[in-house]
């Protein structure tokens, strides 16, 4: 059977350089992942260091389900652990993540909350199973940590709490999505990206 790791591996610098060019992953900063295959798991997913706006389909690894690498040269990312939590606990078929302004803003801003609502807005139905700008998404705001196995565990509560949250923040650091393939991760990573700066936009307009 042919692999589907060099077509994923493209799409996944060509997701990653467009994002670049939003602003949402400067310098070397965010990663993505995609399912290559569930038994045994099998997940491609950005190399460490690289710079997001030339990331090219070589700087794709193939990883196993204990983030060892299979193909492909260079260190998996440094949050491989919290992209094969969502894997696990999710389901999905790819994990993106960003470094964006207003992700870092509002996850400070609402950290004491432990997260916030998202309520009203007709760009919410673009969250798969949504139907309704009156849905009610909270994001939930876990507290960074450089320590990835701890993060992983907190990020794995926060899913468990929260079993139908579409994402989440990491406080002062950025977004995390997914989606059952990489076509919806990528729509979920625009619709909060974009609901995001209307929260943080609209509370700075009514100051
Ligand atoms: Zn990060």
């Amino acid at each position: 059977m042919k692999s589907k790791f060099p077509k994923l591996a493209a799409d996944l610098a060509s997701v990653s350089r467009g994002f670049y060019q939003r602003g949402w992953v400067l310098g070397t900063s965010g990663n993505f992942s995609a399912v290559l295959s569930r038994e045994p798991l099998r997940l491609a997913i950005t190399s460490s260091s690289v710079d997001k706006g030339e990331l090219a389909a070589d700087h794709i690894l193939q990883i196993d389900e204990s983030g060892d690498v299979l193909e492909g040269g260079g260190r998996p990312s440094a949050e491989t652990l919290l992209h094969l939590a969502v894997v696990r606990l999710r389901g999905a078929g790819a994990v993106l993540h960003t470094h964006s302004v207003w992700s870092n803003i509002l996850s400070d801003a609402y950290a004491a909350d432990g997260g916030f609502s998202i309520e009203g807005y007709e760009m919410l139905k673009g969250l798969e199973g949504v139907s309704t700008h009156e849905h009610r998404e909270w994001l939930p705001i876990i507290e960074n940590s450089q320590d990835m196995s701890r993060l992983a565990r907190s990020v794995e509560d926060a899913l468990r709490r929260r079993p139908d949250a579409h994402g989440f923040l990491l406080r002062r650091h950025g977004l995390y999505t997914w989606g059952k393939d990489l076509a919806e991760a990528k729509r979920h990573v625009e619709i909060l990206e974009f609901l995001l700066e209307v929260l943080g936009r609209k509370h700075c307009a009514l100051k």
